[in-house]
């Protein structure tokens, strides 16, 4: 294995090997290109927490029948501008697209729509499915619960009680560099903490919480003490990952439960009387707005494209920094890796290539230029 901290690899060859792997599981072509593409795209934007890391956690996860492949989402109701899909713990790449493509249809009929999902598999990225709706031309929000995920602790509280609960926000715009707001309501994402774990960027200042009470950015809080080659268990840490934002963030990340767990019926990620584990699915509540049913869309461009290059404009606290607004990053991360392709640790591309060899995917040596 390389010792470099970090390695690229062609964005081409991890769709290609990634897909590969999905349909050795009865996955449809459809389905393992999608999980495959969105995954990378996860990482092309920046989210390596919700990236390709997640390929051998998925296969465990089929194991454990906590996600199934081929599992078409069922329109549960269709009420006007309102529905529910229930995805039936099918992969959330397909899911996710099948909710927001009800969506769009709704709301080219009336011109806002309300779509539930619920039990869905992991939706990885929530940005992806305001960009989807925005490049239908539509505003849209998303509202995401982790059933069965408790990771978060409430404001002034010292356990885990709430999950990541990802809110997402776009905002479409006609040359298709929309503006998206996509965040976890958690300080910072638990990917993020198993980074600090390895040695990588460290977290910021309040990130966690100890089982005391005091802040604390030491990973050990989430997973207990661990050897430099164990994997990182969330079950052995009595701390939690503070919700962002203080007691207004704590607010938030509580509502994700309502709207994205109770409202869609998928479930909150725990109950006070719960006996065990509920079992792992996003539930996501999404709203549609069409623009031009609205507002003038020229005035609507206009504004948008004023507003965003005022702020822009801010002059940086930081003399070498940029002010950006939310999507930027993501854009800008997005072309420097679509040229040079994905960064990850050695261990990351290691451990999707001995799951794909556990696969029997014939050939793997086919796959040894795929490092930049
Ligand atoms: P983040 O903190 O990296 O970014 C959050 C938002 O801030 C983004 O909209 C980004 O464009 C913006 N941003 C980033 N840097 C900025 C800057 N310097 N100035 C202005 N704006 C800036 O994201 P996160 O909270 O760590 O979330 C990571 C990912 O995890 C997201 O894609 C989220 O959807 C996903 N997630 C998914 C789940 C799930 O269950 N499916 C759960 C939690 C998080």
């Amino acid at each position: 294995m390389s010792n470099n901290p970090e390695i690229r690899i062609k964005v081409k060859d991890a769709i290609e090997l990634i897909t590969e792997m999905f349909k050795t599981k009865e996955c449809s072509d459809y389905e393992a290109q999608t999980i495959a593409e969105r995954l990378c795209g996860a990482n092309l934007k920046g989210h390596d927490s919700h990236g390709i890391v997640r390929v051998p956690r998925y296969f465990e996860w089929m194991e454990r029948e906590w996600v199934f492949a081929n599992r078409k989402a069922e329109l549960v109701i269709d009420a006007g501008a309102l529905a529910c899909l229930d995805a039936k713990q099918g992969f959330g790449q397909v899911a996710g697209e099948y909710a927001v493509d009800e969506g769009i249809k709704k709301t080219k009929t009336h011109g806002v729509s309300v779509v539930g999902l619920r039990n869905s598999g992991h939706l990885g990225r929530i940005g992806d499915w305001a960009e989807r709706a925005a490049d239908a031309g539509f505003v849209s929000f998303h509202f995401v619960n982790v059933r069965g995920s408790l990771l978060v602790a409430p404001f002034g509280g010292t356990d885990r009680r709430g999950s990541t609960s990802p809110l997402a926000i776009g905002i479409p715009s006609k040359d298709k560099e929309h503006i998206i707001l996509d965040m976890a309501t958690s300080t910072v994402a638990e990917g993020k903490v198993m980074v600090a774990q390895k040695g990588g960027k460290s977290l910021p200042a309040g990130a966690l919480v100890d089982s005391s009470g005091n802040l604390s950015t030491n990973p050990e809080v989430m997973y207990g003490k661990i050897g430099e080659d164990e994997v990182p268990d969330s079950e052995n840490g009595t701390g939690a990952i503070t919700a962002f934002g203080l007691h207004k963030g704590s607010g938030i990340n509580f509502m994700m439960e309502m709207l994205g767990g109770a409202l869609t019926g998928s479930g909150v990620s725990a109950g006070i009387d719960d006996k065990e584990k509920r079992k792992f699915a996003n539930g996501m509540l999404s709203i549609y707005i069409s623009v031009e049913k609205m507002v003038d869309l020229d005035y609507f461009t206009k504004e948008v494209q004023s507003y965003a290059s005022f702020v822009r404009a801010s002059p940086p606290s930081d003399k070498n920094g940029k002010v950006l607004i939310p999507g930027d990053k993501e854009i800008i991360t997005n072309s420097d890796r679509m040229a040079n392709g994905l960064p990850v640790a050695p261990i990351v591309w290691e451990n999707i290539k001995q799951t794909a060899e556990k696969l029997n995917i014939q050939n793997l040596g086919r796959f040894q230029d795929a490092i930049l």
